[in-house]
């Protein structure tokens, strides 16, 4: 999104001003025309716009109603909505900031004031967006951090559950990290964290895999994909003298479950963390993996 041009709908049922006001605008943007506002709520929905030019007396449908629809969608609710309108009255300009419209131009339009707006709009729906990604990412190693894991797992073990599909959790953790700290210091401590994780990140393609940093140097991963990511860190024969065999290595608790309501996401983190525990005491760069069921999800169950 951040060298494409923004992509701004306008909605307008009279192809003069659809014409003029694409027009004034393409040079900066990447604009798409909507005259029959049957489906705007389509069209925003599949091409994701930065910004939405809406006409509010059109012959099809009512303005109003057009915005309800985008307001109502959680897909298309954060878009802002500009309405571009022959009406003069303050109380459909009061109808429609209340109705969630973040600003209201009347025609005969200025061109310079449309430009004006529209650019101020786009900017704060760019700091809107890049606020938003930054809160979900980890300053140090790029990857989610973990109030995006925490929201994507509930969301997951939510889906899971309707779909009855199962569901796993990998609870990883570098192996004698504090020592590598103590012996290298904690620039390299921070290059190993982040190589670490862009090597665990190469081994995720498919859509329903997260990677995520959980803690320091922990990372959890949503995924029965655990002896790769185990081997991949191991094959980037990183140095640690106070290490594993000389490496850097990491130990993984695995999960899986087929998500009930017995089984909440706590509770799959917790048993995550005990079978790291368990790949601890019995001598770091391993797996150890459980399968929970409702039944004995209450102690940290069977090997699977
Ligand atoms: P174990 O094999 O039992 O996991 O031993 P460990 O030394 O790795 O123990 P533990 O996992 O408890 O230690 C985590 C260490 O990770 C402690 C902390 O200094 C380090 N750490 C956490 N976050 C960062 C970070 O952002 N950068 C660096 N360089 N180190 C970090
Ligand atoms: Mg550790
Ligand atoms: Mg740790």
């Amino acid at each position: 999104m951040n060298n494409e041009r923004p992509k701004i709908l306008i909605v307008d049922d009279d192809r003069r001003y659809l014409e003029s006001l694409e027009l004034l605008l393409s040079a900066h943007y990447e604009v798409i025309t909507d005259s029959d506002s049957l489906n705007t709520l389509g069209i925003a929905m599949s091409q994701h716009p930065y910004l939405i030019l809406l006409d509010l007396n059109m012959e099809n449908i009512d303005g109003y109603q057009v915005i309800r629809e985008l307001k109502q969608n959680l897909e298309t609710a954060d878009i802002p909505v500009i309405v571009v309108t022959g009406s003069h009255e303050t109380e459909d300009e009061t109808h429609c900031l209340r109705s969630g419209a973040v600003d209201y131009i009347t025609k005969p339009y200025n061109p310079e004031i449309v430009k004006a707006r529209v650019h101020a709009h786009v900017e704060l729906k760019r700091q809107k967006e890049l606020l938003k990604t930054l809160s979900y990412q980890d300053g140090l190693t790029g990857i989610a951090n973990r109030r995006y894991f925490d929201d994507t797992l509930i969301r997951e073990h939510r889906r899971c559950r309707r779909a009855g599909l199962p569901l796993s959790t990998l609870m990883i953790d570098i192996d004698f990290f504090k020592r590598y700290n103590d012996i290298y210091g904690h620039l390299t401590g921070d290059d190993c964290l982040k190589l670490v994780a862009r090597t665990m990140l190469a081994q995720l393609n498919r859509s329903g895999d997260l990677l995520a940093r959980y803690g320091g140097e922990e990372f959890v991963c949503a995924k029965q994909i655990a002896e790769k990511l185990r081997s991949a860190v191991l094959d980037q024969q990183i140095p640690h003298e106070a290490g594993i065999d000389g490496l850097i290595t990491i130990s993984i608790g695995a999960v899986a479950c087929l998500p009930t309501e017995g089984i909440d996401t706590r509770k799959l983190l917790m048993l995550a963390d005990s079978c790291l525990y368990r790949a601890k005491v019995s001598g770091r760069n391993r797996v150890e993996a459980a399968a929970c069921s409702q039944a004995s999800s209450d102690q940290a169950v069977g090997n699977v």
